[in-house]
């Protein structure tokens, strides 16, 4: 499944090929994704520049003079950037083609991505108005996870995935960022002191922009004609390793469920 660091290396591989180029046509294979694609895309979107490729969370964001498009990949979703005239594929739902004769495309084989329109600012969208800082960004840190965490029971790994505290976070980086941290995923959110809520800020910061930088040798894929956009296996140190060693200690890594995701630590440097 695509994660922010997905996500952003989706972005900076598509935004050079497509900012300040001119929509000519959209195409709608299938519109029934996660939610119905706007039937009128093409009218909205025809004609129209895209100023600015950014991203919220997991959304890209595609602006224009008259409103936002959003696109989310959802589990399996991905964006190629394809030369005009090349034959669509099964899973290949929506083509944005530009001035310059570049197609933008969207594949999605299981569906649950969106692509869809607001002309109201993007930051007002039900999908975005509710979101947490972006942990790369200045306004998420230690204290802010300190602040908000006080008087929480909720189980430390649940509250650094919840996207009103901060977006971005999913199990992967989670299990990581609390392992590189030595905190225990179990630890109730609210018991844990600043000090180690400063040192899981720097480790999420630090893991997430390891995970992008590995990303980046991805970038020319999404212009490759017969691969897909990779989604990076990144060098992970507990993720998928229950029962190995642990990297630090040797003891062997454990395993159990929070909040129905699978949650691998080590007894020993996690505390
Ligand atoms: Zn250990």
């Amino acid at each position: 499944m695509p994660e922010l660091p997905e996500v952003e290396t989706t972005r900076r591989g598509i935004a050079p090929y497509i900012e300040g180029q001119t929509v000519r046509r959209v195409i709608i294979r299938q519109p029934r994704l996660r939610w119905p694609v706007p039937e009128n895309l093409d009218q909205i979107l025809k004609g129209r520049r895209i100023q600015a490729v950014c991203r919220r969370a997991k959304y890209l964001l595609l602006a224009t003079d008259a409103g936002t498009l959003l696109l989310h990949l959802g589990m399996s979703g991905s964006l190629r950037i394809i030369a005009n005239g090349q034959t669509a594929g099964k899973h290949d739902h929506i083509d944005f083609i530009f001035d310059d004769n570049i197609i933008l495309r969207f594949n999605d084989p299981r569906r649950f991505g969106a692509v869809l329109w607001t002309s109201v600012p993007a930051e007002q969208h039900p999908l975005l108005k509710n979101l947490g800082p972006e942990p790369l960004l200045a306004d998420f840190s230690g204290e802010l996870l300190y602040k908000l965490s006080r008087n929480k029971k909720m189980a430390v790994k649940s509250f650094i995935m919840d996207s009103h505290i901060v977006v971005g976070v999913g199990n992967i980086y989670a299990n990581e960022a609390l392992f590189m941290a030595g905190i225990h995923p179990a630890r109730q959110a609210g018991k844990i002191a600043l000090s180690r809520y400063q040192k899981l800020a720097d480790c999420i910061r630090m893991i997430l922009h390891q995970a992008i930088a590995q990303g980046g040798t991805t970038l020319r894929d999404f212009v490759n004609e017969a691969g897909k956009p990779g989604y990076f296996q990144q060098q992970l140190n507990v993720y998928g390793r229950t029962g190995l060693p642990c990297p630090r200690c040797r003891q062997a890594l454990k395993e159990i469920r929070l909040s129905n995701r699978s949650t691998v630590f080590c007894g020993d440097c996690q505390r």
